[in-house]
């Protein structure tokens, strides 16, 4: 086991990368909080863990709700060791400058770049009196180089890849290690995308997908769990002279 003892919080654990993170850490010896705005989704990843895990409802874009999460971790469990903000969200609609309405710029600055403010901000704390811990933040590739028509998602993400990187220094001196993934395009797109991309013609998406897998180094794309085993190795022992860097993880993709 590689995380045996550990306690975890993961945001967005109610789906995709955050649930695939939430099973491994969990089979690999932590007990888990499984952070979530969808209280369903969220659930179903407890009910797949077991007594190892729980469920707090939780807007990572809101104070008292990141405050809570922490608390009721704490409570829960008695310390704190690993929190992975990995919660995000890429609005369709929020495409070049022009075409992003502000408030299209706002909520995706409030979950992807906030919320990591908010999870560390509360976590912190805790971890400063244990004098150890780890944070895994969930950037991406678009943090690190533009993506066309992804204005708000890329600078939120390039904002969390700064953040990792600030906070990395701040902490080290109480043996915290701050860390960010920065993953390729998923074989799954996040929630509100795969939302959108229902609404294209099944060509237009194999399409997308031939066009990724053949500029793709590995050729193929990213799934869940090439980014869960990342964040496993992040959060345990093995990468303990690992602080302030971004992880990618993404078959190559930027090295091209
Ligand atoms: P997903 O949509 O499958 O999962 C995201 C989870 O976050 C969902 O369970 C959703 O309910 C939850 N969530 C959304 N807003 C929230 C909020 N305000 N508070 C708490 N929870 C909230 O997406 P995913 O692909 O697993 O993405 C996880 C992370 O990976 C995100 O930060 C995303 O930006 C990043 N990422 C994804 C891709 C991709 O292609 N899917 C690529 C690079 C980076």
């Amino acid at each position: 086991m590689r995380l045996p003892g550990k306690v975890a919080i993961i945001t967005g654990a109610g789906s995709g990368i955050g649930r695939e993170s939430a099973l491994l850490f969990a089979q690999e010896g932590a007990r888990v909080t499984v952070a979530d705005i969808n209280e369903k989704m969220g659930r179903e990843t407890v009910d797949m863990i077991g007594e190892a895990a729980f469920f707090i409802k939780v807007d990572v874009s809101s104070w008292p709700d990141t405050k809570r999460m922490v608390a009721e971790t704490v409570e829960r469990w008695g310390r704190l060791d690993i929190l992975f903000n990995n919660a995000g969200i890429d609005l369709p609609q929020a495409t070049t400058v022009v075409e992003t309405s502000e408030a299209d710029w706002d909520r995706t600055m409030a979950i992807n770049l906030t919320g990591v403010f908010l999870g560390s901000r509360h976590a912190l704390p805790v971890m400063m009196a244990q004098r150890s811990g780890v944070i895994i933040n969930t950037a991406s590739r678009a943090g690190l180089a533009a993506t066309p028509g992804e204005a708000a998602y890329c600078a939120s993400k390039g904002g969390v890849v700064s953040l990792t990187r600030q906070m990395a220094l701040d902490y080290a001196p109480y043996q915290i290690r701050v860390n960010c993934i920065c993953p390729g395009a998923l074989e799954k797109p996040t929630l509100d995308r795969r939302q959108f991309l229902q609404t294209q013609s099944a060509a237009a998406l194999d399409l997308r997908k031939e066009k990724f897998i053949q500029l793709n180094p590995l050729g193929r794309l990213c799934t869940a769990k090439d980014v869960a085993k990342a964040a496993l190795f992040l959060a345990s022992a093995e990468s303990a002279y690992i602080t302030g860097t971004a992880l990618l993880v993404d078959g190559g993709d930027l090295a091209l």
